[in-house]
Formats: C-alpha cells, sequence, structure tokens
C-alpha cells in the first residue's frame, strides 16, 4: 500500500530535522563533522514509513523484534534485489533469545545488544562464511538498573576479551540505554561513565571505534560525550503504540 503523501512529508520534515540537529550538535560539542552517525530505529512501523526514509538517504535501521524484523528484511529484500534499495543496513538492538540467534545472524549486519556468551558464541557459529563477520557491541547496564538488559561493568572487559577471539564476530563497541532522566546533568553521567568503559578497554589493547548510545529525548547529552551512532525512533517515526 503506498504511503499517504502526508505520512510521507512528515517523515521527510522529521529526518532532515533531526540530521540538522546532529550536524549542530557535532559542532556545539566540539566533534568531528560526520562522526555520529544516525540509526532510524524502525520498530512496530511498516516497510513504508522504512521505504520513505530510504528514499531520503537513510541507509540504516535497527530492528528490536525478531519476528517483526524477518518479514520486512524478506519484504524490502524484492526490493533489494530490483537495486532500487541496494544499501540497506539492519541493525539488531532488542534482547536476544537463544532460540533466535541463527536468525539474526543470518539476516542483520550489525548486532548492538551482545551480553551473554553463550549468544556471542552462537551468533558467530551461525554466521554464514558467505558474509563478513558480524558487527557487534556489548550491551551495558550502565546505571545498575535491576530492570535493565546489560553485563555490568565488572563484567565488560572479559565478554570483549571473549568476543574478540572469535572470528566471525568484529567487536565495535560498547551500547548503553540509560536510567530514564530528562536532567542533561545526569544523563551525561551515565553517557560520560559508557564513554569512560570504552576508552579503558582501548587502554588495555582493544581498538574499539564505536559508543550506540543517544535516543530521541537524548540526544544532546549523548553526542556532548561521544556517541558515534545514536538510535532514533520517535523523532523519526512519530510515536509507537504502547507495547502490549
Ligand atoms: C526503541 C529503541 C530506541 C529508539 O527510541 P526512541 O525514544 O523512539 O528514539 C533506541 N534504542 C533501543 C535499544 C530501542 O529499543
Amino acid at each position: 500500500m503506498p504511503e499517504n503523501s502526508e505520512q510521507i512529508s512528515q517523515i521527510k520534515a522529521n529526518l532532515n530535522q533531526v540530521l540538522e540537529n546532529l550536524r549542530m550538535l557535532e559542532e556545539q560539542y566540539q566533534r568531528p563533522a560526520n562522526s555520529v552517525q544516525l540509526l532510524a530505529v524502525s520498530k512496530t512501523k511498516p516497510i513504508e514509513d522504512i521505504c520513505t526514509a530510504y528514499a531520503c538517504g537513510q541507509h540504516h535501521f535497527g530492528e528490536s523484534y525478531v519476528q517483526e524484523a524477518l518479514e520486512k528484511i524478506k519484504k524490502l529484500k524484492i526490493e533489494q534485489s530490483n537495486i532500487k534499495m541496494s544499501k540497506l543496513y539492519w541493525h539488531f538492538i532488542g534482547p536476544i533469545q537463544k532460540n533466535k540467534t541463527r536468525a539474526i545472524t543470518e539476516n542483520f549486519q550489525w548486532v548492538h545488544s551482545v551480553e551473554r556468551l553463550v549468544i556471542a558464541q552462537r551468533l558467530n557459529d551461525q554466521r554464514p562464511s558467505s558474509l563478513p563477520p558480524l558487527q557487534v557491541c556489548i550491551q551495558v547496564n550502565i546505571d545498575n538498573e535491576a530492570s535493565k538488559a546489560g553485563v555490568i561493568s565488572e563484567d565488560i572487559q572479559s565478554l570483549a576479551e571473549y568476543l574478540s577471539k572469535l572470528k566471525h564476530i568484529k567487536l565495535r563497541g560498547l551500547m548503553a540505554i540509560p536510567k530514564a532522566s530528562s536532567d542533561i546533568h545526569q544523563q551525561r553521567k551515565s553517557f560520560a561513565n559508557l564513554r569512560e568503559q570504552l576508552e579503558h578497554l582501548n587502554q588495555s589493547g582493544f581498538e574499539l571505534d564505536t559508543l550506540s548510545m543517544g535516543m530521541s529525548g537524548d540526544l544532546e547529552a549523548a553526542i556532548a560525550e561521544g556517541a558515534t551512532i545514536v538510535r532514533v525512533g520517535t523523532a523519526i517515526f512519530g510515536k509507537r503504540p504502547p507495547k502490549t
């Protein structure tokens, strides 16, 4: 079903606004131009929205639910083979169940939410050898919240060491979803903590270049503290229906 024109122009306007904002914040916080990459989080949103964003030049998309993502990826593969959408990159950013690792590693280029050794091992072992290594981030529970996914700071190093030995996985960096807060100082504290964890790894010999942090509500704090990928859904595609 073709997207109605109101929805198309809304997404276009939102996307341009977010990109403009990113470039402005890079300058404001003395980050190199274009050093912050935009990941458009399209979970719960229809394929038409993805096509609209793609037509505006957005090539990286984030999904959180495996089944939903697979349906979209499959449908869009047909478009890809038509060359209309040949540069489409999928990032998995949601919780990973053991029985979903094959589907994820066969269909995604990136996974931001690795937090367990067994999951990493399976993503590695099941990665098709025809594909380049899966690009991964370790998800960190940066504010030590009981309800949140991710490893605690003390466990980052050992998981990173394990991951760096896997041949079909390329460890790129760290990801976090900080404690919800509307206070930019609190937000920056959490993000600074993640940045320090990455610096710590690099001081001990890793060469990691990715900080996946910042969403619609805390972009400024994330960019101020060194985000290299921001994961933005609502500000591009509008509100999502409440989770059931
Ligand atoms: C949904 C989601 C986002 C996007 O959040 P918005 O507030 O809509 O920008 C980012 N990261 C993760 C891990 C998500 O699940």
